[in-house]
């Protein structure tokens, strides 16, 4: 079998005035943080054809417009190869990219993309699941967690059997992981995301971590900037309080520090960009040496990484739950065949050949690209304001500390 054509299907995921990040289409009552990314977000399909006839899908985050350039970029390396040889391709895809620089992100979201296809077309051309390919299933379903900042949309949640809620915790992160958690109750896993910078010191972090560790999280997402290894080490040695963190690496090497160095108990590698499904069974390898599970990122992903993301879950000892936004657009469900129903909490894991689904795309095609880059827009788009997240820079001076902290706290 030879690869004969590599293309690429990139699309506006979410039209301008469409609420999503957020489950039950709300974000509570701090929604305007919600719509400070609206029209940017892009989800970028990767087909790869053969001579058999068999095609692959596969799908690429990280600055999906530049990716869609790097895919057609490596398209010539591609050409010519035999598919099934998925770790040859993945280091031919590597030394081309090495000239380039580390392959962050946008080489790593190329290489997922292509990565993925491949183990499609081979699990088609073997007729069996990926998961098969991968060892076998440890688990049938993967359990998944929505997001929720105000506690009518985590109580929503609940009554549709989501066990686990995250809010985004840029202000009053106490007071809102209070009002989550009297809200419903002990028994459902409650998670917090800081988005690392510019937001915090490690010393109000390892602060914030102390505060919090009453109200019994899962983890505390990104507390510092991820690049900050010595500012982890500072807040695990304050606060007894699980940290997660790696949505924003890419391969063995990008998560390579946060895990040997013990900073993280949750690994968050991104299922669209962190490497294919190649890199991120090996991230799960490094994460259970060291007694990490692992939590794909799933924020900005289209639903065909999601597939992904549930082969890989399947198949490793270490899988702890998958982020899941089932509601933020109403063309989600309509851009895959088939889209995958959560039940009780959990997703079942397809038994399909290869990755189990398609895109739609007549339906892609309808959502042209657009600008995609996460800037402001609408009326506060020029504002500034020092000490907020509208002072838009990387290296601020911090918020005003009434934002994270009551007297007393
Ligand atoms: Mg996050």
């Amino acid at each position: 079998m030879k690869i004969i054509d590599v293309k690429t299907f990139l699309m506006n995921a979410g039209r301008p005035g469409a609420k999503f990040w957020a489950s039950d289409g709300s974000f509570g009552p701090e929604g305007d943080y919600s719509n400070n990314l609206r029209g940017a977000r892009h989800w970028l399909f990767v087909k790869i054809y053969t001579d058999e006839g068999i095609t692959g899908i596969g799908e690429c985050s990280g600055w999906p417009k530049v990716i869609d350039t790097a895919i057609h970029d490596l398209k010539s390396l591609l050409i010519g190869e035999d598919p099934t040889h998925i770790e040859r391709l993945n280091q031919k895809m590597m030394i081309a990219m090495m000239g380039h620089g580390l392959l962050g992100t946008v080489g790593g979201g190329a290489m997922t993309g292509i990565d993925m296809a491949l183990w499609d077309i081979k699990g088609k051309a073997l007729n069996v699941p990926v998961w098969n390919l991968l060892g076998g299933k440890v688990r049938d379903r993967i359990r998944i967690y929505a997001h929720a900042n105000a506690p009518e949309v985590a109580l929503s949640c609940k009554k549709r059997g989501i066990t686990a809620v995250k809010c985004g915790g840029v202000s009053n992160p106490v007071q809102k992981i209070a009002a989550l958690r009297e809200a419903i109750g002990a028994e459902m896993d409650l998670m917090i995301d800081m988005h690392g910078p510019p937001w915090m010191t490690p010393a109000d972090a390892a602060r914030l971590a102390r505060a919090l560790e009453p109200y019994n999280l899962m983890w505390i997402e990104d507390p510092i900037a991820p690049e900050n290894l010595d500012g982890y080490k500072r807040i695990r040695d304050a606060a007894h309080v699980p940290l997660a963190a790696g949505e924003r690496m890419a391969t063995i090497f990008g998560l390579r520090d946060l895990i040997e160095q013990d900073l993280i108990d949750v690994a968050q590698p991104d299922t669209g960009r962190a490497g294919g499904i190649t890199q991120m069974k090996k991230i799960a390898a490094m994460a259970e040496a060291h007694h990490i599970m692992m939590a794909p990122h799933s924020g900005s992903l289209g639903p065909v990484a999601e597939y992904a993301a549930l082969h890989v879950l399947a198949s490793i000892p270490n899988a702890l739950i998958l982020e899941r936004i089932e509601d933020d657009w109403d063309g989600r469900a309509k851009t895959v065949i088939p889209h995958p129903q959560q039940k009780d909490g959990y997703l079942t894991v397809p038994d399909a050949p290869g990755l189990g689904v398609d895109i739609d795309e007549a339906f892609v095609a309808k959502f042209p690209a657009t600008n995609n880059v996460a800037v402001p827009i609408g009326e506060e788009s020029n504002s500034y304001a020092e000490g907020t997240y509208r002072e838009h820079v990387y290296v601020q001076t911090r918020f005003k500390r009434g934002q994270y902290f009551k007297a007393g706290e």
